[in-house]
């Protein structure tokens, strides 16, 4: 099956074009600016060289009008006709309490998507672009949306609830939802593929460590907690997010600082983590390079993201009662020997050893724990892509979940 996966941001697209028999990518790319001044298109054919050009993309329904030119171009496409498309995938911020999993497209389901954009405000209605916009350019093609959400829907009421008056839960929806749910069900699923047994056998714990950052605590097949809240702001130090802090802090600096709520929210959101404690980068290539260096700033920030990390990965062994497998995955958690190194330094209570040769080398799926190490570590990449691809397969092929 040929499958379209989009993720519509408000002036960005990424696409790809995927064939679920073989999980072979036969295009992708994104398109940037969109309505602003400057924007381009980015189409990349499997194998062949990036191709970028820039051209004006006044709204979404150019954008995609745009892909799906790139997709059936006579010499570097890579279908003759949009018949050739079999589905739509969408990936969606925030499904609210409302999406347990993944659904087929429907008018209700676009209304229910519209009711959850209280929850995300930046991202669902970008999301809903995306699926008019393909209901329009494409009619009749199955789609089906995945939520960044729908895989923490199964923590329990203790691992949600804020402890704040419960008529806030009651009456707005505040609670914890996390997030990156789509990366947390592959990499967790694809981890206990790779060591040759069942999630449904497992304790694991996930740790997706990229310019946003979330870990999961996933009981035998089941998300019992994850460190996103009801925004992706909670949690760990992020690249430039501050994950968990005392609240009480915003009134401060609001006060100290003579600005508003929103200029306080904007310096937690991008001007904080590992960018804001360092005052160098939020890349950890930069802070990985200038700690080597001796930069005091770097490596205190450094050693603090490790720390947030472990106590995390402390806190859901408790929450577990024990833990099998250790993931890491996405830009740092993928790429990163060195942070991966200083986490793991914190557990070895768990009768977990590192093996730092394979640690250091390798690629792709690995362990890198040593044969005698009690808790085996993984590095998996993540594809959320290819989860999004598989889930509108299996829901257009009217498949049930596993
Ligand atoms: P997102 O999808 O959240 O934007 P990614 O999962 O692509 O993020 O991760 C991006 C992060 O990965 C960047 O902060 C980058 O510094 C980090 N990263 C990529 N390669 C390396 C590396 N070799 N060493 C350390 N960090 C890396």
């Amino acid at each position: 099956m040929k499958v379209l996966v989009i993720n519509c941001g408000s002036s960005s697209l990424k696409y790809q074009l995927i064939n679920t028999d073989t999980d072979e990518v036969f295009a992708k790319g994104l398109c940037e600016r969109i309505g602003i001044d400057g924007s381009q298109i980015v189409y990349q054919k499997e194998g062949c060289q990036k191709e970028k050009t820039l051209t004006p993309m006044p709204t979404h329904k150019e954008a995609i009008g745009l892909v799906l030119e790139y997709l059936m171009n006579e010499e570097t496409g890579v279908v003759k006709s949009l018949d050739e498309i079999d589905a739509i995938g969408h990936r969606i911020v925030h499904g609210g309490e409302k999406f347990t999993e993944s659904v087929l497209i429907t008018d209700e389901v676009i209304e229910a998507i519209e009711e959850c954009s209280e929850l995300a405000p930046l991202h669902n209605p970008a999301n809903l672009t995306g699926i008019r916009v393909c209901q329009m350019l494409m009619p009749g093609i199955p789609m089906v949306a995945v939520f960044d959400t729908a895989f923490h829907q199964t923590m329990p009421e203790k691992a949600y609830l804020y402890g704040i008056p419960y008529k806030y839960y009651e009456n707005y929806s505040i609670r914890r939802y996390g997030f990156h749910g789509t990366s947390h069900k592959y990499v967790s699923n694809h981890m206990a593929h790779f060591l040759k047994t069942r999630l449904k056998y497992l304790k694991v714990i996930v740790c997706h460590l990229g310019n946003g950052a979330s870990i999961s605590a996933i009981d035998h097949g089941k998300c019992i907690d994850t460190s996103m809240g009801m925004t992706p702001l909670e949690g760990l130090m992020m690249g430039t997010r501050s994950g968990d802090i005392d609240p009480a802090i915003l009134e401060y600096i609001q006060k100290k600082d003579n600005i508003t709520i929103e200029e306080v929210m904007d310096i937690l959101n991008k001007e904080s983590g590992v960018y804001g404690m360092s005052g160098i980068s939020s890349d950890f290539r930069d802070l990985t390079e200038a700690e080597e260096a001796g930069n005091q700033a770097a490596a205190r920030t450094l050693e603090a993201y490790a720390y947030r990390v472990a106590k995390y990965i402390g806190s859901y062994v408790a929450a577990m009662n024990g833990v099998d497998a250790i993931a890491f995955t996405a830009g740092v958690g993928e790429n990163s020997a060195v942070i991966r190194s200083e986490i793991c330094k914190y557990l070895g209570y768990l009768g977990l050893t590192i093996d730092e040769v394979t640690n250091h080398a390798g690629s792709g799926d690995r362990i890198i724990t040593t044969p005698d190490s009690r808790v085996r570590v993984c590095v998996i990449p993540t594809n959320e892509e290819l989860e999004i691809a598989r889930e509108t397969m299996r829901l257009v092929k009217g498949d049930k979940a596993e």
